[in-house]
């Protein structure tokens, strides 16, 4: 076991005390959803910025006594922890900042909309530079004085820059961990990466952020140079593709681990995206973050080209032998692009496909097992 992922799994218990003794002194805090929000904002303002829960499953029956049973899992299991009142960030939280990624999110939203302040951003449909560029600048344009109103702070440029810059030294430490999984026996598993990106999301000091993740890192790349790894010889390296998962929402990549395999990357909110979002930090700050932002390849948008050409790069990089594409039930947008990446993958990439269709719950843990097994000993 690695000693720095210890370490950051003790952290991450005493984070809730942590968050009382920012606002204690204080501090505000400012509690994101999706990928979209962007945190730089709240930290420019001085503010704790952190994600929000959304990916267990004991909130979902309280949820589904106001919120469709076919709605998405990630959405019940938001709102049910709101309505549980059992997520200490956005109980914490004075602001959440949240974006009108798809339609169910943005109809829960407004019902989260009756207990706790929210700021929406409305997301566009599409990346045209020309088009959707200028109006999600001023939809963070909108959001800066909301902030500026909020909390009584400058929020001036030089502000954002700074933000941008340490925001830019968390996402590198985090890429430089997942390229560890580059090796031909990476020293982390997918699952352990997946819990080191949840669980430093959530810590409230960047800094703390970014000294765990270096110091994984630190310890990975010593343990590939020395040969050590939990990974076996011959696993099949595998992309997982698709929707948001964490910690609690985890049985896919658990699963397919499991059974011999090892996720190599993630192309979603907790894996590459997120670390593709390094900035340009001489760049005038809001409309760089405005780009950046939009440029997320989120099945949400329309077209979504930029899925297809992470898929391509990230499948070269880590010699992947396989992509697993993980869709909530209820996920329309993931459901339906599901059709093009298999296409995609199998004749552009030459690799096989297996999508996978699943909820929060362990129903389906055995049926989910054999189509596994099937892939992964093909
Ligand atoms: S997984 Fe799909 S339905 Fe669920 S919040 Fe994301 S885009 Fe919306």
């Amino acid at each position: 076991m690695s000693e720095s992922l210890t370490d950051l799994r003790n952290v991450f218990e005493k984070n809730p005390l942590k968050i009382d003794e920012a606002k204690a002194a204080g501090q505000k805090v400012v509690g994101h959803y999706c990928l979209y929000s962007p945190m730089e904002m709240a930290v420019a303002a001085g503010a704790v910025a952190v994600s929000l829960c959304g990916t267990r499953q004991d909130s979902i029956p309280k949820a589904e006594e106001i919120l469709p049973r076919t709605l998405c899992p990630l959405i019940k299991s938001s709102f049910g922890a709101a309505l549980l009142d059992s997520c200490h960030y956005l109980a914490s939280s004075d602001l959440v900042v949240a974006d009108a990624t798809c339609d169910g999110k943005k109809k829960m939203y407004e019902l989260l909309g009756r207990m706790k302040e929210i700021h929406l951003l409305q997301l566009p449909q599409n990346q045209e530079p020309e088009t959707a560029g200028p109006y999600w600048a001023h939809q963070l344009e909108k959001l800066r004085d909301k902030m500026r109103q909020k909390f009584q702070v400058a929020l001036s440029d030089d502000d954002l820059r700074a933000a941008v810059r340490l925001m830019n030294r968390e996402r590198r430490a985090l890429k430089n961990l997942f390229d560890l999984s580059k090796n031909a026996r990476p020293p982390y598993t997918g699952l352990e990466l997946m819990e080191i990106s949840f669980k430093t999301s959530f810590l409230p000091n960047k800094e703390d952020s970014i000294r765990h993740l270096e110091a994984l890192y630190d310890e990975g790349a010593r343990l590939a140079a020395e040969g050590r790894s939990p990974v076996a010889e011959k696993a099949m390296r595998l992309i997982l593709t698709g929707v948001p998962s964490g910690m609690g929402s985890h049985k896919v990549t658990r699963l397919a681990e499991e059974l011999g395999a090892v996720i190599v990357a993630a192309d979603n909110c907790s894996g590459y995206k997120k670390v593709t979002l390094i900035m340009d930090e001489e760049a005038a700050p809001l409309r760089e973050m405005a780009d950046r932002y939009l440029a997320l390849p989120c099945a949400v948008m329309s077209p979504n080209p930029g899925r297809y050409e992470r898929l391509r790069q990230l499948a070269a990089e880590f010699r992947a032998d396989g992509v697993i594409d993980l869709v909530w039930q209820g996920c329309h947008p993931f459901a339906v692009e599901s059709h093009s990446v298999r296409e995609f993958v199998k004749s552009e990439l030459g690799l096989p496909h297996l999508t996978l269709e699943t909820d929060y719950s362990e129903s389906d843990l055995p049926a989910l097992k054999l189509r596994l097994e099937a892939f992964i000993n093909r």
